[in-house]
């Protein structure tokens, strides 16, 4: 069995969704594994938008949800890096979350990954799906509405028992107006896995529905990307190209390692046994 992570913010326009299919993507494009990506906000289904997806899609988890359709008729393949996506549908309308449970169970007998993307908020259509989750991962932006929400979002994770595995830092620029990286690690009292770096591309990314790593490989933000994947998957990544290696020969890139927490769920643990990280 593998592992069902969830990333979750508290706090909509995080960068979540940007996450999820980049991540997805960078998994089954460059690390050759069997990949998912599960849409579970089901009020504001935007993964499909970012994968570029929507053609008037009849079957979705919704469907699967409300027992109209199967699992296997409501997976795609995303066609540039054979990512499968289980959607969701764009109609608005009642769900009914009972079933996710089950859905994430048959899905982690097939995938070597599913990554799952919640909802903003820490309501009920959150905590229905993250309940089921095996492990999650916070993203937050540099500022304090977004941490905040991140700091609600540790205390509803340890509430739940899901084992917090990162917090993602998106969209720093280093401007001073920023919470720093300590700053954040501080108040949520957990290290910081990573920090993406502000990318104007991401927009545009959007826009063609063709995600970051595919559109910009070697940008920073997409570097940050690609790492974290490998860390997520237990492994390393370092772009292979000369350029990159003579910088960090002569000191001009500074290799940061990323950190996942040590999850305490055995489960997890064993699945992850490289990158651990031990809090006290
Ligand atoms: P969420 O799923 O948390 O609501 P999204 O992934 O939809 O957030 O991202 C919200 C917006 O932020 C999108 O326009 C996306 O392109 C942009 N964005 C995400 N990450 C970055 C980044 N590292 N740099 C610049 N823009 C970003
Ligand atoms: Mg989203």
């Amino acid at each position: 069995m593998s592992l069902a992570i969830g990333v979750i913010s508290g706090k909509g326009g995080v960068g979540k969704t940007t996450l999820v299919s980049n991540l997805g993507v960078t998994i089954s494009k460059y690390f050759n594994k069997k990949a998912i990506v599960v849409d579970a906000n089901f009020s504001s289904s935007h993964l499909g938008i970012h994968l570029n997806l929507y053609r008037n899609l009849s079957n979705t988890i919704k469907e699967v949800l409300s027992g109209e359709s199967s699992l296997q008729q409501s997976i795609y393949i995303h066609p540039i890096s054979g990512l499968r996506v289980l959607p969701s549908s764009l109609k608005l309308g009642k769900f009914n979350t009972q079933k996710f449970g089950k859905i994430l169970r048959d899905l982690k007998k097939t995938y070597d990954i599913v990554i799952v993307d919640l909802a903003p908020g820490l309501g009920k259509e959150v905590i229905n799906v993250a309940k089921h989750l095996d492990a999650a991962i916070i993203v937050t932006t540099p500022d304090l509405p977004s941490a905040t929400d991140a700091l609600k979002t540790v205390k509803l994770l340890e509430k739940l028992k899901v084992d917090l595995l990162g917090v993602i830092l998106n969209r720093v620029s280093g401007n001073v107006y920023e919470l720093t990286r300590y700053e954040i690690e501080s108040m949520l009292k957990y290290p910081c896995s990573i920090a993406i770096p502000e990318d104007k591309s991401a927009i545009e990314s959007l826009a063609l529905g063709l995600p970051l790593v595919l559109y910009k490989p070697s940008s920073k933000a997409s570097l940050a990307i690609k790492k974290l994947a490998a860390a997520l998957i237990g492994t390393n990544y370092e772009p292979k190209d000369f350029g990159y290696r003579i910088k960090k020969l002569i000191g001009m890139i500074k290799e940061e390692p990323v950190i996942l927490i040590k999850p305490k769920e055995k489960k997890v643990k064993n699945k992850l046994n490289k990158n651990e990280f031990d809090i006290k």
